[in-house]
């Protein structure tokens, strides 16, 4: 009977018969009933619907009979059948067999239902009259859409229960994963390449190592052998490839070595010191394991937000912010939630431990971010004219990335006591400034000053490397010079020549310096010819006489 393929490829994707309800005098009508809703399943070929007839049989409970399954072989419908599953089977449920047309036809749609009666069964779509038992679930539906959707309804929370069975053992794994003990060794990757390959690796990449039996580098993520999560969590920050200081300090952390490490900033030293730090505590039981003290309030919320996002969806993993200028309390609550990773100010840290009872004992990892970048004293470049500063700090803003500010004439007081104010407290890392900023103003912090242009008086020269190193400390000063300033060249490199620094040749070499200098020699010369001393006294009187006695 099912010989031809194609048919029953096509009964499989019939829809579930429903059952159907009679109360016991009913009992006799259930095949006829059931017959309708086979032919109500639909695209069946007659000797389907012969077949679904002859397999129909009845089963008795307390009130009601019902139907088994009509089509042997079945599918759930999916989301989108929906519609065409209803359509097909109304349609079906018109064309009712010979044998059942007394019978009235199985409700296609929930809207041909009628109102449960009090005590009746009710649909659980819908809340119609329950005429029918859902084969697959034994739930009352009303009508074959209502079936559908029940069916859906059904499929959907089997999915989510399967994700969710699925979410929780990959969890297991993870869980699993974090109870094995974690110990880092070369991935066979990397042991696989030879010494010299490692070498020149590390050479092109500035990676410059001291101390004994230091790991080599990796090269990418993966050697590292980290849970699933944090390989997860490193692609979602866009961490694709390790920069150098990771490749090289991420291996010296994961073994628990202790490191002083300094690349540039921004070169990613924060993830290169994070990424062991959590490692070594997700298997701490010990709260808090692990601080991080940073030396500004800035930073530090940096830093958290990045542990955060490296340590997501990894169990137990709370980190707590302790940093002033934010209220206390809610931090000290948090510190007692059992966090495993404090970053901190040591400032707010001293405050919290003097006046709480919170215990640090667990403490086995102290990361100190020691960003020299915001240590940095601020550069001081002076340039010759207002629109100079205004192009050169925004050029150097947008070349380097560092935070710049233009100090001239056309500063309005508040604009400049902002800038001043902003110098001392190292809010800008260059100023570019004319001649304004030249006298007077102690800019204790400025230790690097450079004459972009050189200013056209040695005395204005003088004054503005004098913002370099006040008080005694010692500072820096960068002279550009060109033939604008040529007049200067000599005095210039008298000035300079004796603090030992190294005069570039051009200007040693310059035919303007020379010229300088053989002119100032000829003045010497005149000036000590005009100078009355013990060797010369008599000729200077001879001289006068003889001038005296020719007049
Ligand atoms: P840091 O030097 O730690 O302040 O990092 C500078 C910036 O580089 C931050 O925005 C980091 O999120 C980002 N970063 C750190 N490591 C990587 C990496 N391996 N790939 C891409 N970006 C990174």
């Amino acid at each position: 009977m099912y010989e031809n393929p194609i048919l029953v490829y096509r009964s499989m994707f019939l829809p579930r018969s429903v059952k159907v309800k009679r109360t016991a005098h009913e009992d006799k009508s259930c095949a006829v009933k059931k017959t309708k809703l086979s032919s109500g399943g639909s695209l069946l070929e007659d000797t389907n619907e012969f077949q679904d007839c002859r397999s129909a049989r009845t089963e008795t409970s307390a009130s009601r009979c019902s139907l088994h399954e009509v089509v042997q072989e079945h599918t759930e419908p999916e989301a989108g059948d929906l519609s065409v599953g209803s359509t097909t089977l109304g349609e079906g449920s018109r064309n009712t067999d010979e044998d059942c047309s007394s019978e009235e036809p199985i409700k296609s749609f929930s809207k041909s239902q009628r109102w449960a009666e009090p005590g009746e069964p009710v649909c659980v779509v819908c809340c119609r009259y329950g005429e029918y038992i859902c084969d697959k679930t034994d739930k009352d539906v009303c009508s074959l859409e209502c079936k559908a959707k029940h069916l859906l309804q059904t499929q959907a929370k089997e999915k989510n229960l399967k994700s969710d069975q699925f979410t929780r053992a990959e969890s297991q794994a993870e869980t699993h994963l974090l109870n094995t003990p974690y110990f880092y060794k070369d991935h066979s990757f990397i042991l696989g390449l030879q010494d010299e390959q490692i070498e020149n690796l590390k050479l092109q990449l500035g990676i410059a190592v001291q101390g004994q039996q230091v790991p080599r580098p990796i090269i990418e993520f993966e050697h590292c052998g980290f849970p699933e999560t944090l390989n997860h969590n490193l692609k979602n920050s866009g961490y694709e490839v390790p920069t150098p200081i990771q490749m090289q300090m991420i291996p010296v952390g994961l073994l628990g070595r202790d490191i002083v490490a300094s690349a540039d900033t921004g070169s990613g030293k924060t993830a290169a010191f994070l990424l062991p730090v959590i490692m070594k505590v997700l298997k701490e039981t010990e709260t808090p394991s692990a601080l991080i003290l940073a030396p500004t309030r800035e930073l530090a919320i940096q830093i958290e937000r990045q542990a955060k996002e490296l340590m997501a969806g990894l169990p137990n993993m709370r980190t707590v912010l302790l940093v002033g200028g934010l209220p206390l309390p809610p931090q000290l609550h948090r510190l007692k939630q059992s966090v495993k990773v404090i970053v901190a100010t040591p400032g707010r840290l001293l405050e919290i431990l003097k006046q709480s009872s919170v215990q640090l004992h667990g403490i086995k990892i102290v990361v100190v971010d020691e960003d020299k970048k915001l240590f940095k004293p601020p550069v001081l470049v002076f340039v010759d004219c207002k629109l100079g500063a205004d192009l050169l700090s925004d050029a150097v803003h947008k070349i380097t990335g560092l935070q710049c500010t233009a100090m001239h004439s056309e500063k309005s007081q508040v604009e400049r006591t902002d800038i001043l104010q902003g110098l001392l407290q190292e809010k800008y890392e260059v100023i570019v400034s004319t001649g304004v900023l030249g006298r007077g103003l102690d800019l204790v912090n400025v230790k690097l000053v450079v004459n972009f242009d050189m200013p056209s008086s040695m005395d204005e020269y003088v004054h503005q490397v004098g913002r370099a190193g006040r008080l005694g400390h010692s500072g820096t000063a960068i002279t550009f010079i060109n033939n604008n300033s040529k007049k200067l060249f000599w005095d210039v490199v008298k000035r300079v020549k004796p603090t030992g620094t190294i005069l570039p040749p051009q200007l040693l070499n310059s035919p303007y310096l020379h010229d300088q200098k053989r002119r100032e020699q000829q003045r010497l010369k005149q000036l000590q010819n005009s100078l009355v001393t013990g060797d010369n006294i008599m000729d200077i009187i001879r001289k006068h006489d003889k001038n005296n006695s020719q007049r």
